[in-house]
């Protein structure tokens, strides 16, 4: 369980947002934060992903979670391959070369990026990176995969493509998956809970 107690974030320059929010996340399940543009669901994530400081309240998380963040820009490295990104994804000192090639190759497989491994990424489309954006979180192996609007430069058939993908992960591997999406399908077709955000002041 990952708890949100009375939880406020005021930017420093005075931007409320999030006012007093408090909400008990299941572990092991798909939930989505929805709600339209501006309201706090992209600055709870990082909060939650310790990447934000909270200015109020608390937020309890199992110890020794480990954590994998897909941001809304992909935040792939242009000069360097496929390959490359999708090792950045885990601390490859810690791994022999023959497995961290396997690590690679399973996680490029589970998003059908495996055959342009090779590929520099400055070379691919929106969507190519996507997948390879997720392929660099699930390397990891997560017990929280946090994705914010992760799947938007997609066509819609890649996009529902990639969603089926990510609930049968889900599914087999049972980690906890947190979804941000203002998209109202998009967040009934990934989720098992709903969490509704709403505008200061709606
Ligand atoms: P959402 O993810 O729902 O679109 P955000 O969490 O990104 O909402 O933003 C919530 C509010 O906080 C918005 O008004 C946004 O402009 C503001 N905000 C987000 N990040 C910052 C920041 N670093 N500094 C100041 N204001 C911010
Ligand atoms: P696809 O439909 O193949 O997933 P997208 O809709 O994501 O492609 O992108 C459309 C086109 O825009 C791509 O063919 C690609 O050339 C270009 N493009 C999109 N995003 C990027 C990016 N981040 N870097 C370089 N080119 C991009």
């Amino acid at each position: 369980m990952i708890e949100i107690c009375n939880v406020s974030k005021i930017y420093e320059n005075g931007v409320v947002a999030l006012r007093d929010m408090s909400m008990q996340i299941p572990e092991k399940q798909r939930t989505v934060f929805f709600g339209p543009s501006g309201c706090g669901k992209t600055t709870l994530l990082r909060m939650i992903a310790g990447l934000e400081s909270i200015t109020s309240g608390n937020i309890r998380i199992p110890p020794s979670l480990k954590i994998s963040f897909m941001f809304q820009n992909d935040r792939l490295f242009d000069a360097i391959t496929v390959k490359e990104n999708i090792a950045y994804g885990i601390d490859q000192r810690t791994l022999s070369k023959s497995d961290l090639a396997r690590k690679v190759e399973h996680a490029a497989r589970l998003v059908g990026v495996d055959s342009i491994l090779e590929q520099k990424c400055k070379t691919l489309s929106g969507g190519q990176r996507q997948r390879i954006s997720l392929a660099r979180a699930l390397i990891k192996e997560p017990d929280l995969l946090l994705i914010d609007e992760g799947l938007n430069s997609l066509d819609q058939t890649s996009k529902y493509e990639l969603i089926d993908t990510l609930i049968k992960l889900q599914e087999t591997k049972q980690f906890t998956l947190l979804y941000v999406t203002h998209d109202a399908q998009e967040a009934r077709k990934v989720g098992q809970n709903f969490i509704e955000f709403k505008k200061e002041g709606d």
